[in-house]
This record gives C-alpha cells, structure tokens and sequence, in this order.
C-alpha cells in the first residue's frame, strides 16, 4: 500500500470517528480511535474495534459474508447481477429499496410464471453503492432472468460467479451510519427467499 493510500485512510477514518462524536457516539468514537492507533503504531497486541464503521475492521467483515454467500450458490444455476446503485439517498437506504424492488420483481413474475417462486437472491452491496447479487435461477433460463432485471435496472450486468468482492471503502457519512447500528455489516446484505410452495406446505398440514 502506498503512503498517499495510507493518508487517505487515516484521513476517512478520522472524518468516521468526528461524525461519531458529532452524533452523541463518543464511546464507540474512541473505539474506533484506538483501532488506529494500533494500527499507526504496529502494535500487534492492541485491540481492534470489530466496528463496521471502521475502514480496517469492516473489510474483513465484508469478505468473509461475500466468501459465506458464494458458497451458497450453486454455480450451475446461479448468476452474478452486478447492479449500480446510483442515488442521493444513504447506503443503508439503497439496500433496503433493492431488497424490497428484488422481492417485488420476483413476486410479480411469480405470480404468473410458477419456475420464478424459486427464484432467490442473496448478495452484498458494496461502499459505492455497486450491488453484488448472486441469483439463483435454477427453473429460470439466464437470458429470461437478465431481461426482466434490465427492465427495472436497465444497466445490470449479468456475470458468471467470479472472485469479484464489494468494496469495503464508503463515504464518511456512510460508515458512520453503519457504526451507529451496531448490526456489523448486516444491513448491506441483501437476501430474498424463495417463495414458499404453497402445495408442499399444504399437503404437509
Ligand atoms: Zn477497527
């Protein structure tokens, strides 16, 4: 890493824990202070903070539910959906809309096209608002799943599973956000269930 990254980051950093400190956090604040200054100094033994608000701390996190999705899927049936998440709002809130317009788009094609209830969706958004969603499509052919994601996210881009992992680095605003939830990087995961099959669960009643 070079020494202009490392400014960089410090300079993030120390943008998150103002924020923090701004909003009433001065705990966690001084948490994520000491996280660097560990790390400034080298110090192997000092504590790191564990918060997703914190640039060190939060990209393992992010890479280690990114590893837990791909083994989900399975290759065969399951296509990547790189969606850009372009819009003023914050990034907490850009999750929650595409986890709600990915259940929509599903629950509406369901309801005439039965091999669409078992479509399901599980991703991670990453720090620039470009949404990784793996797509499990096994009734449902590639093409047909593309065209119907296209026309509600006409730039989505549909790819084979690859070693592509969301970005860790976001806005200031962002990771604070993130920190005061406590809710570790959950609330960038995006995850929608197959539909349940109504014959199975009424004929086990
Ligand atoms: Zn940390």
């Amino acid at each position: 890493m070079t020494t202009r990254q490392q400014t960089n980051e410090y300079h993030i950093q120390k943008g998150v824990i103002a924020a923090l400190r701004a909003n009433s956090e001065p705990q966690l604040a001084d948490r994520l202070e000491r996280c660097m200054a560990g790390r400034v100094n080298g110090n192997p033994r000092a504590r790191t903070c564990q918060s997703p608000g914190c640039l060190w701390c939060r990209a393992p996190m992010i890479q280690s539910w990114w590893r837990g999705i791909c083994e989900w899927a399975a290759p065969g049936t399951s296509s990547l959906a790189v969606i850009a998440l372009r819009t003023p709002i914050s990034l907490r809130e850009a999750v929650q809309r595409l986890r709600r317009s990915l259940r929509d788009v599903r629950d509406r094609l369901a309801q005439n096209s039965n091999p669409w209830r078992s479509v399901c969706f599980a991703g991670m958004v990453g720090g620039d608002g470009t949404a990784f969603i793996l797509v499990q499509h096994e009734r449902v052919k590639r093409h047909e799943v593309l065209t119907m994601l296209r026309r509600r996210w006409p730039t989505v881009v549909l790819k084979d599973l690859e070693r592509e992992t969301p970005l860790s680095t976001m806005r200031v605003d962002d990771a604070a956000d993130l920190a005061r939830s406590r809710r570790g990087v959950e609330p960038l995961r995006v995850v929608v269930l197959p539909q349940r099959d109504r014959q199975s669960v009424a004929s086990s009643e």
